[in-house]
């Protein structure tokens, strides 16, 4: 879809004028994008009416070109339709308030319920309970127990043979005298939406009386999480949407129709499978990202989040005198990792489609990463600060030493080089992030 409406709006840029023949065929091709992009029909000629009603007619304004013009209509008109920026739970209660976590199996709901969790013990200061009420699937109740112990949230002590209401009931009073601010409730899901499912989430419901209901949702799955959404809001009532594998090639267009059909405030994008791929719904963000601007901003803050504040410093003052040495790769290399691989990066850059897509079939992301570290660690500490004492001999070392090839250490100088040369004329100019697709 990015690609694709990079393309149209490419066009627009070059004609110059705001003229009814061109928006209209500007959103024809909007229109067959947004549909590619699985949002669903209603939504979409909606989006587009709205979009023509504003854009014909409207002066050409002198400050921009009308191509620009346009890209901000469509854009404004995204946003609207995505919802006002949403600022996490409502948990605004006597506590523990109870926050119920409902969707289909593989949803991703278990590992939404763990990094919501994490997300509130770590940044907001709570005191947080997890409880699984998946009796169905063999070893849910462990899958939880296990994330908890990854991110250091309570989870409910196990006790087999108890039912779903009774486990929810368990965590309430458990919540209750151990003095917690939230109990998550993880249910169990079903492949599809049935009478039982509904049910079993309508009584724990009852028994527990939630302040948020949030739907956990597949972006990838498009359509029919749309579907997912509108009928558990109108059996058991959700507060919000949490949209996971944001971080796949759906994005956006699941994004879109949801809020459009359900109303309901999307809250949180997965964007991973690790335990910090958890990001605030952004409207305009994604709505930048549909237009293939991509999502910047993210990134940006992403990486200033998850980089130590003091190694930034060191890095920053090597890379304005030019001295960007193999460890500092190194470090740079496992701060990669932490942001979520290449997939994560890449999919927040804008132009990247071709080359994420050929890292995603070819599933190198994280691999590549540890075997550039592995050269790096089986050099000596002299060799990465100088790299160019790295004469064959010594690559025939160092790729025997990290079971790599020679190639293989050969393709990784060549990257430090390019990114040394790179990082030194950013800190000249304006910065920005370096293009790791021409790295790679
Ligand atoms: P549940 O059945 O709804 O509880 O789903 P799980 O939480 O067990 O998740 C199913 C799978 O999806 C697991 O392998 C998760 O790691 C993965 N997953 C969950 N959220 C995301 C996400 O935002 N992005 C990606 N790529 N994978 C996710
Ligand atoms: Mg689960």
């Amino acid at each position: 879809l990015s690609d694709r409406l990079g393309g149209i709006f490419d066009g627009l840029k070059r004609k110059g004028a705001l003229k009814e023949a061109h928006v209209t065929e500007a959103l024809r091709e909007v229109r067959v994008a947004l549909l590619e992009a699985d949002v669903a029909l209603p939504v979409v000629k909606d989006f587009v009416a709205k979009v023509k009603e504003k854009a014909i007619g409207q002066e050409v304004l002198k400050s921009v070109t009308p191509g620009q013009q346009v890209i901000k209509i469509v854009n404004d008109e995204l946003v609207a339709m995505l919802g006002a920026e949403q600022s996490g739970l409502n948990l605004l209660g006597v506590p523990p308030v109870a926050v119920l976590m409902v969707g289909l199996q593989g949803s991703g709901k278990t590992t939404s319920t763990a990094k919501i969790a994490k997300r509130l013990t770590e940044k907001d200061g709570k005191k947080v309970l997890m409880a699984s009420l998946d009796v169905r699937r063999p070893a849910a109740q462990e899958q939880l127990k296990i994330l908890g112990e990854q991110t250091g949230v309570k989870t409910l002590p196990i006790i087999a043979g108890q039912q779903p209401v009774e486990i929810a009931k368990r965590a309430m009073e458990a919540g209750r005298l151990q003095g917690f601010d939230v109990v998550m409730l993880d249910t169990a899901g079903r492949l599809h939406v049935d009478a039982s499912l509904m049910a079993e989430v309508i009584a724990v419901r009852d028994a527990t009386s939630p302040l948020e209901t949030i739907l956990v949702a597949d972006s990838l799955t498009g359509q029919d999480a749309v579907n997912v959404a509108k009928e558990f809001d109108a059996q058991v009532g959700i507060t919000g949407v949490a949209l996971t594998r944001m971080d796949g090639d759906g994005r956006g267009g699941a994004a879109l129709s949801m809020r459009a059909v359900t109303g309901k405030p999307i809250k949180f994008a997965g964007t991973g499978e690790k335990m910090e791929a958890l990001e605030d719904f952004h409207p305009e963000r994604v709505a930048s990202r549909i237009l293939g601007m991509g999502d910047v901003v993210s990134l940006v803050e992403k990486a200033a989040e998850s980089f130590e504040k003091d190694e930034a410093e060191k890095m920053a003052k090597k890379m304005s005198k030019g001295q960007f040495d193999l460890d500092d790769l190194r470090a740079q290399l496992q701060q990669m990792s932490k942001l979520g691989g290449m997939k994560g990066i890449l999919g927040m850059l804008p132009g990247m489609g071709k080359i994420k897509q050929a890292i995603n079939q070819s599933d190198m992301d994280d691999k590549i990463f540890k075997r550039q570290e592995a050269i790096i660690t089986s050099m000596t500490k002299e060799e990465r600060a100088k790299p160019q004492l790295l004469n064959a001999s010594r690559k025939k070392r160092v790729a025997a030493g990290s079971g790599t090839s020679v190639q293989e250490v050969n393709k990784l100088l060549k990257m430090h080089q390019q990114m040394a040369k790179m990082m030194k004329k950013m800190t000249k100019g304006k910065g920005g992030m370096p293009n790791l697709g021409s790295l790679m």
